[in-house]
């Protein structure tokens, strides 16, 4: 009982991952699927600058034999809460997933069907004919058909206001069509889209000065925009399950190009063009 009054009350929505990886629990807490990566991360971020930007961490807690990792609610409180999950950087995939990609062989027939559905011309023939591609080329190809490899982000969902969820960013590449989905987030509210803007200078201001951000590799980890009726205006960082500490030596500068070998995840790319649309955004 007390569960099913506490989830009519909050206004929680999963705009990315697999549903299965959340669970609401009491008192306004999200329930994340354990990962020993994100949790050390978790843990290194409650005692780092940037933590002002993260969802507080109340550490790891085990029901019915799984374990998880115990986030605040970032939507708990608003109403009608509007929300948008930009994952960040020019690659969301981890050097190591490539070295393991290239000496399994496997076919995978699941990821061949995700890429169809996008793009039914985007396998070649021999794939086609295989009903399969393998997951190497499944995630370049995801990265270079959205806006992630050439603007170092792309959109993986958007809420508003009415409850209306809006996931259909895969091919959003251009400009043009971005700052519609940003004109779109926001209803071409000014007041919010500078809102956004002042609270993203303030992180780009916070990352700079970050031992966590100097430290790691940023891959797969999102932003999540929300605002709702009240205006207020609020970006956070989520998702850490691919967040890992840079060897020893390697220095990241997140602002260069990706190749193979570097590690760049080039998260202030995305920061950059982020800011950009939204400065476009506001001429509109
Ligand atoms: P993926 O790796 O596929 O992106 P994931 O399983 O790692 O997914 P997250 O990206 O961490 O999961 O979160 C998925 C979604 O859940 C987010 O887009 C957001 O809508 C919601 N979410 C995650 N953490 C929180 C939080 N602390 N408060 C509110 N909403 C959250
Ligand atoms: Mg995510
Ligand atoms: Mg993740």
């Amino acid at each position: 009982m007390m569960q099913w009054s506490k989830r009519r009350q909050s206004s929680w929505v999963q705009l990315a991952g697999h549903q299965g990886n959340f669970q609401l629990s009491e008192g306004g807490e999200v329930l994340k699927r354990w990962s020993e990566t994100e949790g050390a991360c978790l843990s290194l971020l409650m005692s780092d600058v940037l933590r002002v930007f993260v969802p507080r961490y109340y550490g790891p807690l085990s029901r019915n034999g799984n374990d998880y990792l115990r986030l605040e609610d970032l939507l708990s409180g608003l109403t009608h809460p509007v929300i948008m999950d930009c994952k960040m950087g020019v690659r969301t995939y981890l050097e190591e997933e490539i070295a393991k990609a290239r000496m399994s062989h496997t076919l995978r027939n699941d990821m061949y069907q995700k890429m169809v559905k996008v793009d039914p011309s985007a396998p070649l023939a021999e794939e086609h004919a295989q009903g399969a591609v393998t997951k190497l080329r499944y995630m370049q190809w995801r990265d270079s058909v959205s806006s992630s490899s050439t603007l170092g982000f792309r959109i993986e969902g958007i809420m508003l206001e009415n409850g209306t969820v809006l996931r259909d960013f895969n091919r959003t590449q251009s400009i043009g069509q971005l700052i519609d989905a940003f004109l779109t987030f926001t209803k071409s509210n000014l007041h919010i889209l500078r809102a956004y803007q002042s609270r993203l200078q303030a992180l780009s201001d916070v990352l700079h000065e970050s031992e966590f951000f100097n430290t790691h590799e940023l891959i797969g980890s999102s932003l999540l925009f929300v605002h709702d009726s009240s205006s207020k205006a609020n970006v956070w960082m989520i998702d850490f399950g691919k967040s890992m500490p840079t060897p020893e030596g390697i220095h990241l500068q997140h602002d260069v190009a990706w190749t193979e070998g570097n590690r760049e995840d080039g998260y202030l790319i995305g920061l950059a063009s982020i800011n950009r649309l939204l400065a476009k955004a506001i001429r509109r």
